[in-house]
């Protein structure tokens, strides 16, 4: 079972991560929620060469996946979960959960420090709202995300099963909320118990402070309920609300060569956590 998970795992993520983004493009084509003023052929091969830049780079830096960090703790009994005795569904279970509330914590951080701010700021950068949006990550937050999750997973000792199935459901369920698809309100309310929904994440897209600093679950939407970061809706609606950050409103600034420097160019803005409007 082991060798068979590791030795397709990378077969494994590909076909999750190809099938669910051709549903989700198909999806938006079919039923979209806005219309964009900036359409797929800018923005998509620019976003997706950002997907292409952070896998090799992931590939070429780290000598392993969090996949193989899981079985070498098992196999050197490292880790909560390798040390104590439990139904191995249960540390399946709990380790998807764990690793979830450590994403959404993670999230968190990377808005309310400056530093930090500034990486994930170009995946708020995006003028629009869609799939392609949720693939578009800074290299080094992906890089620092990698070295959280590895940490987590050693700590709690997560069977190697359970960090599969979170890697490949945070990236499924990423192109889902991200999608710019046309829920029926009544299925939407019905969802958001379960997962984050397209309309509940793009709150967190918003231009607007307030509404960008909250809703950072990507997963389980309980995380914003349980630590009062959840917001409903858009304060201007779905339909006219402003998507991005104060900073970056040219089109230009949606090319890949653009999107790499952003971190490194003016100020953190006033989103931090932290920032109060007197101390400007
Ligand atoms: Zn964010």
């Amino acid at each position: 079972m082991r060798d068979i998970l590791f030795a397709y795992e990378p077969y494994i993520r590909l076909a999750a991560f190809g099938g669910v983004f051709i549903v989700m493009a198909a999806w938006e084509f079919v039923v979209p929620r806005r219309t964009q003023a900036i359409g797929r052929g800018w923005r998509w091969p620019n976003n997706l060469g950002v997907v292409a830049v952070n896998t090799l780079l992931v590939r070429i830096v780290f000598p392993t996946t969090a996949v193989g960090l899981a079985l070498l703790a098992e196999a050197r009994s490292f880790g909560l979960f390798n040390v104590i005795a439990l139904p191995a569904w249960v540390g399946v279970l709990a380790s998807v959960v764990i690793l979830d509330l450590a994403i959404y914590l993670q999230h968190v951080l990377f808005h309310a420090v400056p530093a930090l701010w500034r990486l994930h700021r170009m995946h708020h950068a995006d003028l629009e709202f869609d799939v392609s949006t949720g693939l578009r990550f800074h290299p080094i937050e992906i890089l620092l995300s990698m070295l959280i999750k590895f940490a987590v997973v050693a700590a709690l000792g997560a069977p190697a099963l359970s960090v599969l199935i979170f890697e490949v459901l945070l990236n499924a369920t990423s192109m889902f909320n991200h999608a710019n698809v046309r829920i029926p309100l009544g299925l939407d309310r019905a969802l958001r118990w379960l997962v984050v929904t397209p309309d509940m994440h793009r709150v967190h897209h918003s231009i607007l402070a307030r509404e960008t600093n909250s809703n950072f679950g990507f997963n389980l939407p309980w995380w914003d309920r349980l630590f009062g970061t959840y917001r409903a809706q858009p304060a201007a609606g779905h339909e006219a609300m402003t998507i991005g950050i104060e900073q970056f409103r040219d089109s230009r600034e949606l090319g890949l060569d653009r999107m790499l420097v952003q971190p490194f160019r003016g100020d953190p803005g006033r989103y931090p956590l932290g920032y109060r409007e007197a101390e400007r």
